[in-house]
């Protein structure tokens, strides 16, 4: 059977496939963006048909960019946007509602007052998550309370609740399949993540009828098998994870101390701590990072809201820069004199502070302060946030085993100034893969390996490749005196609370 994988990425701006073949080079790409919803203050919408319809379309200019026919594939793999919810009619397959975004805030008062009621230490118990608008679980319950009579029909088994993996399979198989992976069920508040199943207690706190839930599989599984006639032949459907957890897997960090940390807009952290699940004392979110064979493996993950956007903020909004690259050659200028201080909380702050009312700051200012100060402090407020991150991360876990390793992806590891930066700043090395599409190829692992025509773990792991490897150069005094500048910067910027 041929090696070529078909990996689908359905992220939060637009749909990607990739096919992948046996030595994981890229071979052909699909992409599409689409349509943003915003109907309230701080709602996000997507049309849920609109993810079906990119799709499709960018697994059919991914073939044909690739030269291939359906059946030259030997599998599907699948990662998706996490958390966002759809829940649609089984008779008809059509969505009652638009599917509402991860990043969506409309159950912020549902969450606050659940939190009041003093359930968030059993959520987090249950689920490893915080009782916050990000996770599915109050949006579903927003849906069946909003949209009318969906709670009676959602009780007479005739709609179906899923995140995004499982609303595309639904597709994908005729209907056929209502499933999902536990990855993807890690982030929905409604999955128990120590017992591996919909917890009723959950279900019931927020009303949730069980029959709108889908089956909970492996992340490598039978998913079922595409309707001929969208790609001219039927494509198993053998791996699904989570945009996250896909990169995860996709950067071969199968071993409890391997960390990676993805940069784009914002920034996401998964810390593999084995196969049990280590409960956080800093308001890190405990989750399931793949689950093989039965074997669930959890990690630790921090968000970071603004990595990226605060090199966009340079550039959109100042107009220091005309293109993001322009950061590094201008933070390489940057006055060593000047100590300037970026606190990005444009959006308040994520781990460990999750602060959602403070608001940024720049420290330290001076007649000489330019933009290339500005710059250096941009790029570097990435870096100070990773390093709390890991903090928060070894305060909660740590492994005896030695050095923390960081694995990096995402748009912003290109820029080798700020790669430098992020190890002098951790005293920690920081390794760039070769293939930075990490997500979509760890997707497609998972449906290759489970195919058989991809190698085993191990196998995998000992091919991903090194691009390059940052160690730290900078001197520990340097190092310690930036660290207590950022901490008393970000102490400064938290919001006064009660
Ligand atoms: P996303 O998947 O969130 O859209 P990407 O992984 O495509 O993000 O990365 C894009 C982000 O990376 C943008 O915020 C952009 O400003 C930033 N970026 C891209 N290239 C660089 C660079 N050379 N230096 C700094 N930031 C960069």
């Amino acid at each position: 059977m041929s090696g070529y994988v078909l990996a689908i990425d359905q992220g939060t701006t637009s749909s990607r496939a990739i096919v992948f073949d046996d030595r994981f080079a890229v071979r052909g790409i699909g992409q599409q963006e689409f349509d943003q919803h915003f109907p309230d203050s701080g709602w996000v919408e997507h049309d849920a048909e609109d993810l079906w319809r990119t799709t499709v379309e960018t697994v059919r200019a991914a073939l044909a960019a690739a030269r291939l026919s359906a059946g030259d594939i030997a599998a599907i793999g699948i990662t998706n946007q996490r958390e966002t919810t759809v829940v649609w009619d089984r008779a008809t397959g059509k969505p009652i509602h638009r599917a509402i975004v991860w990043q969506d805030r409309r159950t912020a008062a549902r969450c606050a007052q659940l939190k009041a009621e003093g359930h968030e230490p059993t959520v987090t118990e249950k689920t490893g998550l915080l009782l916050d608008p990000y996770f599915s679980g109050t949006k579903l319950a927003w849906i069946l309370d909003t949209v009318p009579g969906a709670r009676a029909r959602a009780e007479a088994g005739e709609l179906a609740f899923g995140t995004v993996d499982s609303w595309l399979i639904w597709h994908l198989t005729g209907g056929a399949r209502h499933v999902t992976d536990a990855t993807n069920a890690s982030r929905t508040l409604l999955y128990n993540i120590r017992e591996g199943c919909w917890d009723q207690d959950m279900l019931r706190l927020l009303a949730i009828h069980e029959a709108v839930l889908p089956e909970v599989l492996d992340c490598a599984a039978d998913f079922g098998v595409t309707r001929r006639d969208l790609f001219g032949a039927a494509i198993p459907i053998l791996g699904v994870a989570g945009d996250q957890q896909a990169a995860t897997v996709g950067q071969a960090c199968f071993a409890p101390g391997m960390l990676k940390s993805t940069y784009g807009t914002g920034c996401f952290a998964l810390l593999n701590t084995g196969t049990t699940p280590v409960r956080s004392t800093n308001r890190l979110l405990t989750t399931i990072a793949y689950r093989l064979d039965g074997e669930v493996t959890y990690a630790l993950e921090g968000a970071i809201f603004v990595a990226g956007a605060a090199i966009q903020w340079l550039r959109d909004g100042l107009g220091v820069i005309e293109r993001a690259e322009q950061s590094a050659a201008l933070a390489a200028e940057a006055d060593p004199n000047q100590a300037v201080y970026l606190v990005p909380a444009f959006t308040g702050l994520g781990a460990p502070h999750w602060d959602p009312d403070a608001r940024g700051a720049l420290f330290g200012l001076t007649r000489a302060t330019g933009p290339r100060e500005l710059a250096q402090a941009a790029l570097e407020s990435v870096c100070f946030q990773t390093a709390d991150l890991i903090d928060a991360m070894h305060a909660d876990w740590s492994d005896d085993a030695g050095e923390t390793v960081l694995r990096v992806d995402g748009g912003m590891v290109a820029n080798d100034w700020l790669m430098q930066r992020l190890t002098d700043l951790l005293a920690a090395p920081v390794d760039r893969p070769v293939v930075l599409e990490t997500t979509a190829l760890g997707a497609a692992w998972l449906a290759g390996h489970k195919a058989g025509v991809w190698p085993d773990r191990d196998g995998f792991a000992a091919q991903w490749r090194l691009d390059r490897r940052f160690e730290p150069a900078m001197a520990e005094d340097q190092r310690a005196a930036k660290l207590l500048g950022w901490r008393d910067a970000v102490g400064r910027t938290l919001s006064v609370r009660g």
